[in-house]
């Protein structure tokens, strides 16, 4: 038996695990651009609450547009990393723009915000230092963390108590860097940075806060959280991803502190190490952000839509958590349930996905719907129709 039959052996049988846990990821297939309906391969046309698209922008005209002239322009690739022939004009104008966004001063690109969360640790912390971070923070930062060798602190989910006696025991180091995502992406919630900002403060830390499912979203004008508690600028390192609400593209991004950035750009790897964005995706991250200064109609319809969803949702009768974004968490508990009404969900021509242990806690089962402003009230409708439908079917609601 070669190396690789007995390795095949070993990879059948983890695959088989997988599968008999009934945790095997299938994809589905999508033949059509992103957006409020889609097309999938077995030709069924469906409502989409499932992608991260929350202003509509994944198939936007102006973005394909500016695309195509950046494309027509600079070409297709890079063909380098930034620092060594891989930035255009254009690149410097999109780091410009983010920073002003979230009202910071300056900002740097990467490919993914798995890669901007994976090279933000390790270049600007070192043994004497701690990271204190919430225990659903997204992989991309647990990842980073561990790339770096800060001493590491971990404080259960939005639980200001449990922040406190974890600064408190992280006196002793030199430099303090608290770390949050924005937005929970299984629950909607978001992170309480009043509180975080207060104890930051009490017991001298530094804040960051990866704000790719906040960021269009969350505040009144969709600067994410820093908006939502009246502090723009006021702390140090923000993360998000162009892949979300941005247009959904690709793209990560670390804006924050003027030194910070700077010192990325010297020494954060996936940066130094990897290709620059190409000028198509760059160009319509500009328009994107273009779009979001004209006119704040995306974000309000983005909202309306939600508060509409979840209170016509509550009102049927359905148990569902309080949010602040545009993630609207149905608890069913059961993780069957969550299978078997996702399933009958999408026969009735509604996408969404149900989620149970381990992306959820056990007996935590939920569908997640993720509201967008491409979607018109008469597919809110739909979807709420659907659940009522499928609800009492399951005896999910009387
Ligand atoms: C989606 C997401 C990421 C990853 O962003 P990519 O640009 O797709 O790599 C990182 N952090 C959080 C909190 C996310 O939700």
């Amino acid at each position: 038996m070669n190396i690789y039959n007995r390795f095949q052996d070993h990879l059948q049988s983890e695959l088989e695990a997988i599968k008999s846990s009934k945790l095997y990821k299938d994809e589905r297939i999508i033949v059509s651009p992103q957006h409020a309906k889609i097309k999938i391969s077995s030709g069924q046309e469906v409502l989409n609450f499932c992608a991260n698209n929350y202003l509509g922008l994944s198939d936007n005209p102006e973005l394909i547009e500016a695309a195509k002239a950046a494309l027509d322009a600079r070409g297709y690739g890079m063909s380098s990393v930034r620092f060594i022939c891989g930035t255009q004009d254009l690149h410097k104008a999109l780091e410009t723009t983010i920073a002003h966004f979230f009202g910071m001063e300056d900002a740097i690109l990467y490919a993914s915000c798995f890669d901007a969360n994976g090279g933000v640790f390790e270049p600007l912390l070192t043994t004497e230092d701690a990271v204190i971070s919430d225990a659903l923070n997204h992989a991309s930062i647990i990842d980073g963390v561990r790339l770096c060798k800060a001493v590491r602190y971990r404080y259960a989910n939005a639980d200001i108590d449990d922040l406190e006696r974890q600064l408190q025991l992280a006196q002793s180091q030199r430099f303090r860097l608290i770390v949050t995502d924005g937005v929970f992406s299984m629950d909607g919630n978001v992170a309480p940075l009043d509180e975080i900002y207060r104890l930051a403060t009490k017991y001298d830390a530094m804040i960051m806060i990866d704000e790719s499912h906040s960021a269009g979203v969350v505040g009144q004008t969709g600067r994410g959280i820093t908006e939502l508690y009246g502090l723009r600028g006021k702390i140090e390192i923000i993360t998000g991803t162009l892949g979300k609400a941005f247009g959904g593209a690709l793209g990560g991004f670390t804006t924050g502190k003027k030194e910070i950035i700077d010192l990325l750009r010297q020494r954060s790897r996936p940066y130094l190490f990897s290709n620059s964005l190409a000028p198509a995706i760059v160009a319509a991250g500009i328009k994107a952000f273009e779009l979001l200064e004209q006119t704040n109609d995306r974000q309000d319809k983005l909202h309306k839509n939600t508060l509409y969803f979840t209170e016509k949702l509550q009102k049927a009768g359905f148990d569902i958590k309080p949010t602040q974004s545009a993630i609207c968490a149905v608890m069913l508990y059961d993780a069957k349930l969550s299978q078997e009404m996702a399933r009958m969900l999408l026969d009735e021509g509604i996408y969404v996905t149900g989620f149970y242990y381990p992306v959820v806690p056990k007996g935590q089962a939920r569908i997640r719907v993720q509201l967008s402003a491409a979607h018109e009230t008469t597919h809110l409708d739909q979807c709420i129709e659907a659940f009522v439908k499928v609800g009492k079917i399951l005896y999910v609601i009387k």
